[in-house]
């Protein structure tokens, strides 16, 4: 008899596993419960990171030791987003109620392949959600993925299988007979250059649209751009517009590139990595008009909507077009109309992921806790801040406003001799203070001290700590100025 030889992973002592597990939990809450108290960011120091050369364990601790370890050698050297002084790039806060929501779907375990199973019903129900808020109809189709990266890959791959015909997913881009052509603006994020280079069309392939003064795609050089690139017998197949830059917030004017792509045949993608969801926001869906008769949208929930990392999702108006882009037969994904391999499509037909985790969840929580009311009001509550530190920054002459908010970031800077040195030092000296973390941007050749304000703890006192700041590390800039050697 070796029955008991046989290992499994659960605990011998569930008391103990609960007790270690209550413990977890509250030291977590109390993290959140405290997160102003403590330092935004601190560097590592050298024995904690080189403590992560061990080799791989043989033995296995005691989960108490691991955690404890947790506590001292990971939590307090993360990037720090949660906290309310966070403003650099566009990171999201997190909330307890998602946390909670991601433990429940990891004692779940579900794999969001597909299959009947009710947690693909909460991925479809958000479906359902994004095309009532969109405005979609109820033909389209929605998968959750890693984050905007991605969903722009896959708008693209669709938009690249509109174009050329199924026969593109066996034959390749290369024997297309004319080449495709995208467009985007400038200001777009780098991430849709990326996607051509990965899908195999190449980053020439790329036109980038020069922005106007509000950093918005001049629409004009967008359809000269067009015109050109008929002429010269290539085949115009994408646009991407951006509702929401990185580095301003700037909203292209969607519905004039939607007229545009229209009447030129060409798939209209909104890149609304977090300006999309401003549709919450009463007031700041107006500003989105046009988005509505978008072909596809890529959004981020863990952006403005606060849900835990990673939360992406792509929206496509057309479902079929986005399935065939993706299924595939294999007999051992095979379909039956009843038990547990019903329920086709699955997510899986819809994205290049087969086995997935269940995103879907801590989204759904997050929604249905806080309600997308309040949601909305967070989101308009970070334009109301960034409002109020561009006019602090107005106000005070050391300080110069670079572009004023049209949406949650602020971009402005110490005035001094050498600008873009003081600067970059200052935002140094900001993350190290571990007061507030705002990032950089080069606007017109000029560093900017960048603001993005997505985090909903972050409060005017946040605001007036992260200026006090500035102020201070530039009046004891004592860094020589570099004057070019003769
Ligand atoms: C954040 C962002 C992206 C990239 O999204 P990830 O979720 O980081 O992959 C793309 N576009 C814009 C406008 C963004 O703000």
């Amino acid at each position: 008899m070796n029955e008991t030889t046989q290992e499994n992973l659960d605990p011998a002592d569930w008391p103990a596993l609960r007790h270690q597990g209550h413990r977890m939990l509250d030291d977590i809450f109390d993290y959140l419960e405290r997160l102003r108290e403590r330092p935004l960011w601190q560097p590592i120091p050298n024995e904690v990171r080189d403590r992560y050369a061990e080799p791989l364990p043989r033995e296995g601790l005691e989960l108490a030791e691991v955690h404890e370890r947790f506590m001292h050698e990971i939590l307090p050297y993360a990037v720090g987003n949660a906290h309310p002084g966070f403003m650099g790039w566009v990171h999201g806060g997190g909330t307890p109620v998602g946390m909670l929501a991601e433990m429940l779907a990891a004692g779940l375990n579900a794999n969001l392949g597909g299959r009947n199973q009710m947690p693909v019903e909460v991925e479809r129900q958000i479906v359902r959600w994004m095309r009532e808020l969109f405005g979609f109809p109820a033909s389209a189709s929605g998968l959750f993925v890693t984050g905007t990266s991605m969903a722009n890959f896959i708008a693209l791959l669709v938009a690249r299988t509109a174009a050329l015909g199924t026969s593109v997913r066996r034959e390749g881009v290369t024997s297309a007979e004319t080449s495709l052509v995208a467009y985007t603006s400038a200001s777009a994020h780098g991430c849709i250059r990326q996607a051509l280079d990965l899908a195999g069309l190449g980053t020439d392939a790329l036109r980038i649209i020069p922005v106007d003064d509000g950093h918005r795609m001049d629409l004009g050089k967008l359809e000269s751009a067009i015109a050109a690139d008929r002429a010269a017998g290539l085949k115009p197949f994408f646009v991407v517009a951006t509702a929401g830059t990185v580095d301003v917030g700037a909203i292209d004017d969607l519905s004039a590139i939607e007229t545009i792509a229209r009447r030129e045949g060409l798939w209209f993608h909104v890149d609304g990595a977090f300006g999309a969801l401003g549709m919450l926001a009463p007031e700041l869906a107006p500003r989105l008009a046009g988005i509505e008769r978008a072909d596809s949208i890529a959004c981020d929930f863990h952006k403005w909507l606060q849900v835990p990392y990673d939360a992406g999702f792509i929206l496509v108006r057309d479902g079929d077009r986005h399935q065939e882009t993706f299924s595939s037969p294999a007999a051992y994904l095979s379909r039956e109309a009843r038990g547990l391999a019903a329920g086709s499509p699955w997510p899986c037909d819809f994205g290049p992921d087969l086995s997935r985790g269940f995103r879907a969840l801590k989204t759904w929580f997050t929604l249905q806790v806080y309600g997308a009311d309040r949601l909305g009001r967070v989101i308009a509550g970070t334009c109301a801040l960034a409002r109020y530190l561009g006019e602090r920054v107005a106000a005070e002459e050391r300080l110069e406003l670079l572009v004023r908010p049209s949406l949650n970031i602020v971009c402005f800077r110490h005035r001094g001799d050498d600008p873009d040195r003081l600067n970059r030092d200052i935002v140094v000296g900001l993350h190290e203070s571990g007061v507030a973390a705002p990032s950089t941007t080069v606007l017109d050749n000029r560093l900017a001290i960048r603001c993005a304000i997505v985090n909903h703890r972050t409060e005017r006192r946040d605001i007036d700590a992260l200026l006090e700041a500035v102020l201070a590390l530039g009046a004891t800039d004592t860094h020589p100025t570099v004057h070019a050697s003769k």
